[in-house]
């Protein structure tokens, strides 16, 4: 998966992740982050790789609206 993310309107391929303005977690790894350009302001939507110092607050995060980061089966019925 490219680590990359490029800014589609300047170019601007410096990003900090941990300036995100939003970030919807896929998986226990990996979470669509919206960034915006710091260059020339526009928001950039790219999938990365979640920082390990992020990874903390993405499990406090999804503690706190219910969504099981793991592979947890549900068997109730
Ligand atoms: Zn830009």
């Amino acid at each position: 998966m490219a680590n990359r993310i490029t800014c589609p309107n300047c170019g601007r391929i410096k990003f900090d992740l941990h300036d995100y303005e939003s970030m919807i977690v896929i998986d226990d790894r990996h979470a669509l982050f919206s960034l915006r350009c710091p260059t020339c302001g526009q928001t950039v939507s790219s999938v990365q790789a979640i920082p390990l110092d992020l990874r903390e607050e993405v499990r406090f995060a999804a503690i706190e609206v219910g969504a099981g980061m793991g592979r947890s089966n549900r068997s109730e019925e």
